[in-house]
């Protein structure tokens, strides 16, 4: 079995799940007490989030780059950013290692791929959502992209940093969350990428009008289906 590195704690609240879904789908694959080889490099998201709204992605590639390589040396096979925002500066990283970067991009148009999905619509921080990085490697697989209309994306950016990546839940947000997918499957989306890695621990499939595609949950099989090759 590989060793899986992870870069958390962007925010900690999104790593829970990716221990989480990574050792049910071990245990899902292989039984009895097997359990992932995972070793976690937990960030301090506060000065990752100053990083991102003050315009500083170079010294956020440090600090992730460096976490990196410290994985690496600790062992792992392969790493997993988690978080989708930070992908933005996943070659930077990727050029301070030798071990693969998963990109959580690349890992979730392969499921897109498999569903035959061709419009979708993101949800993300304003940054997934407005900028290149993220939307321009689905749109090289072929996927047309639906983002939210520039009120909803302060909104959804908003509850992203406001409430879930300090672990509240809102009913209220939920709805929000709900009346914006209807409105992006009015455009003619036929799926949603819950493009932030706290979405899922908010909207539920039964509660979208549009199939799902929550990235936590992609990528982190993504390292199960890896680490057992
Ligand atoms: N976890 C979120 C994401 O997947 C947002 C936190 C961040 O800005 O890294 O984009």
């Amino acid at each position: 079995m590989k060793t899986i590195g992870l870069i958390g704690g962007m925010s900690w609240e999104s790593t829970i799940p990716y221990y989480r879904i990574i050792n049910e789908g071990i245990k899902e694959k292989l039984g009895g007490l097997h359990s992932a080889k995972i070793v976690l490099y937990s960030v301090e998201f506060d000065e990752i989030e100053k990083c991102q709204s003050s315009n500083q992605w170079d010294k956020s590639a440090e600090i992730l780059g460096d976490a990196a390589k410290k994985l690496e040396a600790a062992g792992a096979d392969f790493i997993l950013i988690c978080t989708n925002t930070m992908h933005k500066v996943a070659p930077e990283i990727q050029d301070m290692i030798k071990v693969p970067v998963i990109h959580i991009a690349d890992a979730t148009a392969d499921k897109l791929q498999e569903s035959n999905i061709k419009k979708v619509a993101l949800l993300g921080t304003k940054y997934t959502m407005t900028e290149d990085f993220y939307k321009e490697r689905l749109i090289k697989r072929g996927f047309e992209v639906l983002i939210p209309e520039a009120d909803d994306i302060n909104k959804v950016n908003d509850i992203i940093f406001n409430e879930l990546c300090v672990g509240e839940i809102k009913e209220e947000s939920q709805a929000e969350f709900c009346r914006i997918i209807d409105d992006l499957k009015n455009k003619g989306a036929e799926a949603v990428i819950l493009g932030c890695t706290e979405i899922g621990l908010l909207v539920k499939q039964e509660k979208s009008s549009l199939p799902v595609f929550d990235t936590t949950d992609i990528h982190a099989n993504k390292a199960v289906e890896l680490a057992l090759q």
